[in-house]
């Protein structure tokens, strides 16, 4: 499919740094954040600089150097955050995913049990 990326995203903002936000790692290639909107003790997203909107258009289209500073950066967060028990990574993806911004973002959640989740 063709993505249609729309840069006046609130993620995007972020990114320009017109909207302030509570790093917790940033490289080259992602920016990582803490939600506004905490669903657990630790909720961070991680979102790729590049124009990307959607898991699937990272992944089809971002270079392999994207690929590897957005993983890293994953990698940097865990470290970072307290997830020694484990968490949850989930990237919900356009209409049928409930994505609300529409720029690529992996969300890190954990610090407590969370429950079993199905559709
Ligand atoms: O995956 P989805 O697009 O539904 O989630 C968007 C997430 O972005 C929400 O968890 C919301 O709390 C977060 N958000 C944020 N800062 C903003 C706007 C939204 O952390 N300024």
């Amino acid at each position: 499919m063709a993505f249609d990326y729309d840069s006046e995203n609130i993620f995007a903002k972020i990114l320009r740094g017109e909207i302030p936000n509570r790093t917790v790692y940033e490289n080259e290639h992602a920016l990582a954040f803490e939600d506004i909107r905490p669903q657990a003790p630790v909720h961070v997203l991680v979102i790729p600089k590049g124009p990307y909107m959607s898991l699937d258009h990272f992944a089809q289209e971002a270079s392999p150097e994207e690929q590897a500073g957005f993983f890293a950066a994953v990698g940097e967060v865990c470290r970072k955050v307290d997830v020694s028990h484990g968490f949850r990574a989930i990237a919900n993806a356009r209409l049928h995913g409930v994505q609300d911004v529409p720029h690529f973002h992996l969300h890190i959640i954990g610090g407590a049990q969370l429950g079993r989740m199905l559709p």
